[in-house]
């Protein structure tokens, strides 16, 4: 299936009901660790939209280690956003120093990265890109336990992950995601910033035309347009969650016919044509782990 086949079929899809499910669970945009989270259990993906989510201690160190790691490379703007202008702008600061930094010293850290599938707003932040043989490489990091085995299922949501930036910096690279698409789906003018948010703008010495949404957005969106290739070689590197050092890392391949594949399977349950599939009986030792076994999910449950 080609990307543009994709397109012709998903987006009558979404016309018939994918705005619903948004909706349902109380959502306007797909993250992209939604899209790798239904690679684990999309039945719990959906459960945790629908339950709440737990903020756990490792979720908490984990968000330390990102932070730490973030700080080796930039500093991000210390300015408080007050209206959501500022707040964009304030992400469109932070991604275009960051992606200066992968130009000038070959590597940058959390960068949040846009795009669209069939009419879906996507969005989410890429752990880490470098400069590898002249291609920009895209790497995620995921904290876990020395301990821990990488099996295949383990690592399986974590390459949809790698995979789905990797989409979305391509079609920014391929100009089917562009500065204006952006523009619109967030509303970005030239207005917008609190006098307060301005004024420390100005005091960081940041130039007049510079201080305004629409064109700081767009000078991100410069700097993603002018981005060397973009790699096929994808990594995940699998960090202590105790010492935070790195343990492993593997490398995939991004295939652009599998991508696709993947994508409108996702799309299935977006587009509300199926329901959300729990794991397969192979996998159902996953349920032991799951906070909504035996409550809100019995597909599995066996009363014990
Ligand atoms: S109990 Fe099992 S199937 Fe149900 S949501 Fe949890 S992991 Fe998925």
């Amino acid at each position: 299936m080609t990307r543009d086949r994709r397109s012709d079929k998903l987006s009558v899809c979404v016309q018939v009901g994918g705005s619903g499910v948004l909706k349902r669970l109380g959502k306007s945009s797909i993250l992209v660790t939604d899209i790798a989270n239904q690679y684990w259990c999309e039945r719990q993906m959906e459960l945790n939209y629908l339950y709440g989510k737990k903020y756990t201690k490792f979720m908490a160190r984990g968000k330390q280690l990102h932070e730490a790691l973030q700080d080796e490379v930039y500093v991000p703007l210390t300015i408080e956003p007050v209206s959501y202008e500022d707040f964009m702008y304030k992400t469109a600061y932070e991604n275009y120093r960051s992606l200066l930094s992968l130009k000038q010293k070959g590597i940058c850290r959390e960068l949040r990265v846009y795009g669209s599938i069939n009419g879906y707003r996507i969005s989410g932040q890429i752990d880490e890109m470098k400069m590898v043989d002249g291609k920009v490489r895209v790497i995620e990091r995921k904290t876990t336990e020395a301990s821990r085995k990488l099996t295949e299922v383990y690592s399986r949501p974590h390459k949809m992950q790698v995979m789905t930036y990797r989409m979305l910096l391509g079609d920014i690279k391929a100009k089917k995601y562009t500065h204006a698409n952006f523009a619109r789906i967030y509303g970005l003018t030239d207005e917008g910033l609190s006098d307060v948010f301005k004024r420390e703008l100005q005091a960081m010495g940041i130039k007049d035309e510079l201080i305004n949404p629409y064109m700081m957005s767009k000078k991100m969106f410069d700097e993603f347009d002018t981005l060397p290739e973009l790699s096929d070689r994808l990594e995940i590197a699998y960090v202590d969650r105790f010492s935070g050092k790195q343990i492993s890392s593997i490398e995939i391949e991004y295939k652009e016919d599998e991508m696709t594949d993947r994508v409108s399977h996702i799309l299935g349950f977006w587009n509300g044509e199926r329901e959300s599939a729990p794991v397969v009986e192979e996998e159902n030792w996953k349920c032991k782990f799951c906070k909504f076994y035996g409550s809100e999910c019995k597909v599995w449950w066996t009363g014990k």
